[in-house]
């Protein structure tokens, strides 16, 4: 009998592992789970792996040198920033993603600039506390005809565009890639970034953590926004310099924050931000529907199959691999 193809989920926050399991159960798969947090513990549990299912962990460079067997590693999400890209193309190892339905991530993006232009919160603190006074919930900040800048006009930033042309708002976009099918259909505007910034009411991030947009809201760029200005973060929280924001937020620079996401996560509990009566927050729930995080986690079976049975894996991300090492593999027994 051939040995079992070792699959360890590195860390994942789902309690049931039901859709992944039923997808392999076609495969001849040893399906083993843990909630690894740093570089020392995936290297200590995932050493002897043939196949890693990561959601947070870190999967650097130092992690993938210690992988003596692993071939694939498949993330449960869009983004690949916590894995070494590079450092697994150079191994021959398989990076894939998943490409899902993302619009609970723009809803939830809407949710948070919600809260925030609507003073939800506070109102309903106050209400439950006996206080109804609408005097200081002032100023509520209107929709209609105010500008949302969108930055990172992809999946979820054109999606974020399309809700926003429902409360009648003017759209200015920023992206590396200029979108003109979308500027035509949604009578959205294109900018440059410190443009963007200068103009917008409403401003929501939908770029992935790269070089090139760590820390891209900065000190300087925050300084840039309108006062009344709204700042909202679902993708992810190195995009902006946490320290800088606290300094925008407490000195009014700008009104208010929405972060799904953190520099750190779990962010610290003394994370200054935290205390600021103008941020709202969540703890990186942007995609936590039931209905999606099973899908996710169906597609991360299916990329794990298609490579099982020597095809390129669906939502392969460094293609590159291709080179390095042919699609079709043969599993040592
Ligand atoms: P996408 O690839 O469809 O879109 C990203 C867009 O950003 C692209 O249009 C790209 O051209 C643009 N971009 C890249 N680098 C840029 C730069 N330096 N400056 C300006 N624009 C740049 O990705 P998506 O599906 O829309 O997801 C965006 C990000 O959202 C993901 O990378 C992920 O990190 C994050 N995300 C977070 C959650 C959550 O739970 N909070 C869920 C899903 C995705």
């Amino acid at each position: 009998m051939s040995k079992k193809f070792k699959v360890i989920i590195t860390d994942a926050e789902y309690e049931s592992h039901d859709p992944e399991k039923d997808v392999l159960s076609k495969l001849n798969v040893e399906l083993i789970k843990f909630q690894c947090r740093t570089e020392e513990e995936v290297i200590r549990y995932c050493k002897d792996a043939d196949a890693l299912l990561n959601q947070y962990a870190p999967i650097t460079r130092k992690v993938i040198e210690n992988l003596e067997k692993a071939k694939i590693i498949v993330r449960y999400g869009v983004g690949v920033d916590n894995i070494d890209i590079k450092a697994a193309t150079e191994k021959g190892i398989f990076v894939a993603n998943v490409i899902y339905d993302i619009s609970d991530v723009a809803d939830h993006a809407f949710a948070l600039i919600l809260s925030l232009a609507r003073k939800i919160l506070l109102a309903n603190k106050n209400v439950k506390n006996g206080k109804w006074d609408w005097k200081e919930l002032q100023p509520i900040y209107r929709f209609n005809g105010s500008t949302l800048g969108i930055i990172g006009l992809g999946r979820i930033g054109s999606a974020i565009a399309r809700r926003a042309k429902g409360f009648n708002m003017r759209i200015l976009y920023y992206d590396t890639i200029r979108r003109e099918d979308i500027e035509k259909e949604l009578g959205i505007i294109y900018t440059d970034l410190d443009n963007l910034l200068k103009e917008s009411d409403f401003v929501t991030l939908h770029v992935p953590l790269t070089n090139e947009t760590r820390h891209l809201i900065n000190e300087e760029r925050l300084k840039l926004m309108k006062k009344n200005a709204i700042i909202i973060n679902t993708s992810r929280g190195p995009v902006i310099d946490e320290k800088a924001l606290y300094k925008a937020l407490k000195n009014k620079w700008i009104a208010g924050a929405g972060l799904d996401v953190f520099e750190k996560e779990p962010t610290p509990k003394n994370n200054p931000l935290l205390k600021l009566p103008n941020v709202v927050v969540a703890p990186h729930i942007a995609s936590a529907s039931y209905e999606t995080r099973s899908r996710m986690a169906e597609l991360v079976a299916e990329n794990l199959i298609a490579f099982h049975k020597g095809e390129k894996p669906p939502t392969l991300v460094n293609k590159e691999v291709l080179n390095i090492r042919p699609i079709k593999w043969k599993r040592e027994s």
